[in-house]
Order: C-alpha cells, then sequence, then structure tokens
C-alpha cells in the first residue's frame, strides 16, 4: 500500500522532473512502483531514483520513464514492443495506453517474476517473453511503437524494420560508460527521422539470452 500524501508527492515531482502528458501521468498514477521493487530499497519506491532488481539490473528512474513514454506517443489502438522488461514496470504503464504490449527479457528469472506480477495485476493486455530482444519479435511484426529500456550502440536494425511505416521507436543509444542520448525515431516512408532527446544513463543492450538458473 502507498498512503495518499506520498503518491501526491510522487505525482508533483514527476510533473517538476517535466512529465507533463495527462494520459501518462493517468497511467503512472494506477501502477503502485513499490510493487517492483523488493526488498530494503521497496520504502524508496516513489523517490525520483532508478533502484537495482534482480539481476544486476535496474528499474528506471520513474521521471525518465514517463518522459520515454510520453515521447513514445502511444494511442489507443497500439500495439507496443519493450526490450528490457527488468521489473516490468514500464510495461505495466504501457498497458495502460495501449492496445498490446509484447515485452522481452534476457534473463529468465526476471521475467519470470515481471509475468507474475503482471498477472496478479490483472494486466491482461501484456505478454511477457523470455528472448534476445535485439532480433525483435518477426511473429508479431510489424509494431506501431518501440521501446527499448536498456542502451545500444545504434538502433538495432532488426528492430528498425519491425517498426511500422508512421511508428516511433525510443531509445538509450551510446556506450555504457560514456554519455548516452535517448533518441526518437520515425519510421516514414522515405526513412528515419531521428530527434535527439536528452542525456541518459541506462544498462546495456546485450545479446543473446542470459546463461543462469
Ligand atoms: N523497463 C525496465 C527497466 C529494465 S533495465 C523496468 O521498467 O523495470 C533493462 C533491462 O533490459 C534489464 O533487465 C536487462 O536484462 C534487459 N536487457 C538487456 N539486453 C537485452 C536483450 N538483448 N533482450 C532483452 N532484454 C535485455
Amino acid at each position: 500500500m502507498v498512503d495518499a500524501q506520498t503518491k501526491m508527492q510522487f505525482m508533483f515531482a514527476l510533473r517538476a522532473a517535466g512529465v507533463t502528458d495527462a494520459k501518462v501521468l493517468a497511467a503512472m498514477e494506477k501502477v503502485p512502483r513499490h510493487d517492483f521493487v523488493q526488498g530494503h530499497f521497496a520504502p524508496r519506491a516513489y523517490e525520483d531514483l532508478a533502484i537495482p532488481i534482480a539481476s544486476g539490473q535496474t528499474i528506471s528512474q520513474p521521471s525518465i520513464v514517463g518522459k520515454m513514454t510520453a515521447a513514445l506517443n502511444v494511442q489507443p489502438r497500439d500495439k507496443v514492443l519493450e526490450i528490457g522488461t527488468g521489473s516490468g514496470y514500464q510495461a505495466a504503464i504501457l498497458s495502460h495506453l495501449a492496445r498490446r504490449v509484447y515485452t522481452i527479457e534476457r534473463h529468465r528469472g526476471l521475467a519470470r517474476d515481471a509475468r507474475r506480477l503482471i498477472d496478479e495485476m490483472r494486466l491482461v493486455n501484456v505478454i511477457v517473453m523470455t528472448g534476445d530482444g535485439s532480433q525483435g519479435l518477426a511473429d508479431q511484426a510489424p509494431f506501431d511503437r518501440i521501446l527499448l529500456t536498456a542502451a545500444a550502440e545504434d538502433p538495432p536494425a532488426n528492430l528498425l524494420a519491425q517498426l511500422r511505416v508512421g511508428g516511433i521507436m525510443v531509445l538509450p543509444v551510446g556506450q555504457t560508460d560514456a554519455v548516452q542520448h535517448l533518441i526518437k525515431v520515425e519510421k516514414t516512408e522515405n526513412g528515419f527521422e531521428y530527434t535527439e532527446l536528452e542525456p541518459v544513463r541506462f544498462v546495456p543492450l546485450v545479446e543473446g539470452v542470459a546463461q543462469e538458473p
């Protein structure tokens, strides 16, 4: 549970940090972030911080989640692909904005935990999969929107190919230990248009499924 005042301060901090899209704010208000943060970090779930999760990964900073979601400009009929399920928090937010959300995670344990939470929340339009997201999901392509929550050196060619004409992809690009930038890619009939949004820091996109128990 989260008390009303904590939630109100959280929403205020999101706005102050530049998340102004009303639909995105409404979706974020519906998703209990504390359920996606385990252990002794749980009390800090409503601070604007990235927080460690299992398998050495992180749940992204809420204001960045908000800005990425706004940049994606999700429409109610959209089929969305997210790469990097992590805790499942971002996927839960997308579920309130899109028709269907496919989310891929390379760590089986993270995918399993995220799936359990998403099922408990009855977010029936979210499909959590274990796999190498850099390959995309050819079966379900094309996608209206694609969101990467792990940093690639360049937008992966497979994902650009799986974006619908008129579609939008948002991702962090750059090397892990250098400055990364959030970029927005729009696919048009004549090619791709790129917009640089802001500097960010994400875990890297790693190829292949993680080998672990
Ligand atoms: N969206 C997440 C943030 C997760 S951090 C959330 O809301 O909590 C990024 C995640 O991307 C990590 O869990 C990492 O394991 C995953 N990842 C990295 N490379 C990947 C790949 N090639 N395919 C699928 N997931 C990947």
